[in-house]
This record gives C-alpha cells, structure tokens and sequence, in this order.
C-alpha cells in the first residue's frame, strides 16, 4: 500500500531523502531507526503529504503523493499521524478531542462517534478523563488521547513520529504498551520511528536503518537483530 520509486526529497539545497526505494505492504508493522537528522521524520511525513517529495514516485493507497496534482485529504483520513508533542487541541475535551476529526471528515452519526471515542477511551485506559482537558494530562496520558484520536478514524495506516522522546522515562511503557496492544490488535499498518529498540524487537515485522537521508538497511526483525 505504501510504494516509494527513486525517491528524493529537498529542503531548499540540502538533500534529506535519497533515492529512497521501499514497499511497505499493508498490515506491516516497520520501526525506522537511525541517528538525529538522518531523514527519520522526514520519511514518514511525506507518507502523509505533511512534506512533498521532489522527484521519484511515492504511492499511498493508490495516490501518487510526488504528483502535486494529488489531493492530500484523500490520504489524510486513511493515514494518521501520532506526533511527538501529541498536538491536541487545548481548548477541547478529551472525548471532543476523539470525536472532532470523525464527526467532521467523515460525518460519522453522533452516537455512534461518541461509543466509539469512548470505547476508545477505555482501550487506552483513560475513560474516566473523557471531559478533561488536556492541561489536565499528563504527558504519557496526553500521547495515549493523542493515539486514540488517531484510531477514531480508522486509519489503514498510522505513522508515530518519536511517540516516546517527549516523556518523562515513567510514562514511556504505558504509551508504548498501548502502542503494542495496538500492533497485536489491528491489521493496520503502522511506521514507527522510535529508539525504543525493545519495542522494535517485539512489535516490528521490519526494521529500516537510515543515515544521511538514505536507507542503509532494510531487513526482517529476525535478521535484524540476528546476533545482537
Ligand atoms: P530525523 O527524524 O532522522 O531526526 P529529520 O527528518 O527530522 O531527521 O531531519 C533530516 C534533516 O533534514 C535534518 O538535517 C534536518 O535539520 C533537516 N530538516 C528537517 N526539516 C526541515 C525543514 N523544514 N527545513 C529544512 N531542513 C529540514
Ligand atoms: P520534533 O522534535 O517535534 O521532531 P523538529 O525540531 O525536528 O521537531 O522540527 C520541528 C519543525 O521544524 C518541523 O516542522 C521540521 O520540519 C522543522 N525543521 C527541522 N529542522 C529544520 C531545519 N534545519 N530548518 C528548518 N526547519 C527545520
């Protein structure tokens, strides 16, 4: 579902992405690793039009995202994105928070919406802040809505851009073992850039290694971590 043909990507002058050739086949789960600058984010924004890619091709669910006459919205509701500094909206409730981008993009009925957010909710382990907001979170309770979110829109494809590197040390493992109940649970692909190596050891079908913009390797967890 996710092709990327002799892809190469600018920012101004400096080279962030070369010649990047991968197929990610749906369900996968793919850790991305690799040094601070290597392209990590880069590579997984431009799976959701958040950056453009300059030349090459970069199909996502049929759409070629490297064609500018491509509509980003058509891939936005089936790729979701969980960032690094969670990004939810501070003046909104939790459960407003799960039930906005549904009930607006795809116009899902009210009630169904909000058994769904809520159940949701509950999946995380946070039904009793559906009204908080999220001031009122913590850190490791801010990412689990902000993965939520991303869930209510049944996304075929979820990228998590260092879903961990924001949190106190004591919040990572309920962020990532919501993040692993969700690789066990779901057919939906997901990327993941992380440097949580015991969670790509668990949860990753694959593990790529870039540096320099470049994927220098791309392998099975088997043999990735073959006699690490
Ligand atoms: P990683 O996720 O591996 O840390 P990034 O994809 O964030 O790497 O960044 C790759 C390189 O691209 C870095 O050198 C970074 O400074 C540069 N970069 C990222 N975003 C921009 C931008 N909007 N404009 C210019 N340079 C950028
Ligand atoms: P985060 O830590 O949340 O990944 P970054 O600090 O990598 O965020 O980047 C924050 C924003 O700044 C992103 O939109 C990224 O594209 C942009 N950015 C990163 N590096 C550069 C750069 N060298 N020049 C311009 N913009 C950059």
């Amino acid at each position: 579902m996710i092709e990327f043909h002799d892809v190469e990507k600018y920012y101004g002058d400096f080279h962030a992405l070369k010649n990047i050739n991968l197929t990610i086949n749906e369900g996968e789960k793919v850790v991305l690793i690799g040094p601070s600058g290597s392209g990590k984010s880069t590579l997984i924004r431009t799976v959701n039009g958040l950056e453009r890619v300059q030349s090459g091709q970069l199909l996502v669910n049929g759409f070629d995202l490297a064609d500018r006459k491509t509509d980003m919205n058509k891939i936005r509701k089936n790729v979701g994105m969980v960032f690094q500094h969670f990004n939810l909206y501070a003046n909104k409730t939790v459960l407003e928070n799960i039930m906005i981008a549904p009930r607006l993009v795809l116009k899902r009925p009210e009630d169904e919406n909000k058994k769904l957010a809520m159940d949701l909710l509950d999946s995380v382990g946070l039904a009793d802040k559906a009204n908080s907001l999220p001031s009122q979170l913590s850190g490791g309770q801010s990412q689990r809505i902000a993965i939520a979110r991303s869930l209510a829109m049944k996304p075929k494809c979820l990228l998590f851009d260092e879903p961990t590197s924001a949190l106190d040390p004591e919040m990572i493992d309920d962020v990532l073992n919501v993040m692993k109940s969700v690789a066990e649970d779901s057919s939906m692909t997901m990327l993941v850039v992380t440097h949580e190596m015991g969670f790509a050891r668990e949860v990753a079908d694959r593990v790529i290694f870039m540096a320099d913009g470049e994927i220098l390797e791309d392998d099975a967890k088997e043999k990735f971590f073959d006699g690490q």
